[in-house]
């Protein structure tokens, strides 16, 4: 493993990551039409036959069948393949960053022969693969129903305790910390700004969502994420909020625009810059504020 180059890692993280799109996209068809995941296995929506695992592989399955279903020869979206590329395109994105952003190698002409021998490097390739392969399914979700799914919230948990194992990077007690702290720290900000305004300020989902943030990131992580999270969500929603109240006072569809602004999409969005450049950015922060 020692001698691997990373072009080849690279490669296996694009393909991880198509596997992941594949299955995104299985879930974005079956999810809205209550079909389990699992059962039935992979078959046609049109003519129900089942298909052979060799035309489900990410992009090459499409492109193999020139974009159409073997069975009954109708076109198949060309979005599929886009997405798991896509994704395939963010595993790669991962690695590279990790290498290049916290293993701080520079990008030369032996960037992509060289092996990556650095634990920590692996482990922050993992955590930012989680990162951001889950801010997808956070962004598209939390928007059309209100709510983060717990595969990824839980979910970060989980990856942010298994990753802690690897040497180098976040330990396991600065992981496990970092869930308690940043969740616990959430909620009692939601139940205060629940106590003031006299209405539900802060969902629960936000909450795991944090503390799965601070299981991969460590606490310092998880409230830069926060942090930058909240000052999008401001920078972001302010001029909706006057459209909305533009449109309501028109009296055009006042129930759409009112609605409660979904946070999860802020926090999904800032969590890999800040697990990335998080600490660089409060550094450059304190040098503004407090000179040198
Ligand atoms: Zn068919």
């Amino acid at each position: 493993m020692e001698e691997i180059p990373l072009w080849y890692w690279l490669l296996v993280f694009f393909a991880f990551g198509a596997c992941v799109g594949s299955f995104y996209n299985v879930i974005v068809y079956r999810m809205p039409r209550g079909i389990s995941l699992i059962n039935p296995p992979s078959h046609c929506p049109l003519c129900k036959k089942h298909i052979p695992i060799r035309y489900n592989l990410p992009i090459v399955g499409w492109l193999w069948l020139r974009g159409k279903s073997a069975c009954c020869h109708q076109p198949i979206s060309v979005i599929y393949p886009i997405g798991e590329a896509l994704c395939g395109l963010l595993g790669a994105i991962a690695l590279f960053a990790a290498v290049a952003v916290v293993g701080g190698v520079p990008v030369s002409a032996s960037f992509f022969t060289a092996p990556v021998t650095e634990p920590a490097v692996w482990a922050s390739a993992f955590a930012m693969f989680w990162l951001l392969l889950g801010a997808y399914p956070v962004c598209a979700v939390d928007c059309k129903y209100k709510l983060i799914p717990d595969s990824i919230s839980v979910g970060g948990i989980v990856a942010g305790l298994l990753i802690s194992i690897i040497p180098g990077g976040v330990a396991p007690l600065q992981s496990l910390v970092g869930a308690v702290v940043a969740g616990g720290g959430l909620y009692l900000v939601g139940w205060c700004a629940t106590k003031l305004l006299k209405k539900e300020a802060m969902g629960f989902g936000d909450v795991k969502l944090l503390a799965g943030y601070g299981a991969l990131m460590g606490v310092t992580g998880a409230v830069e994420t926060l942090i930058v999270a909240a000052i999008l969500g401001i920078v972001v929603m302010v001029p909706y909020g006057k459209i909305a109240a533009r449109r309501n006072a028109a009296g055009q569809d006042a129930a759409e625009t009112s609605g409660q602004i979904p946070f999860g999409p802020f926090l999904a969005v800032a969590a890999p810059f800040m697990y990335l450049w998080g600490e660089t950015l409060f550094k450059l922060y304190i040098k503004l504020v407090f000179g040198e």
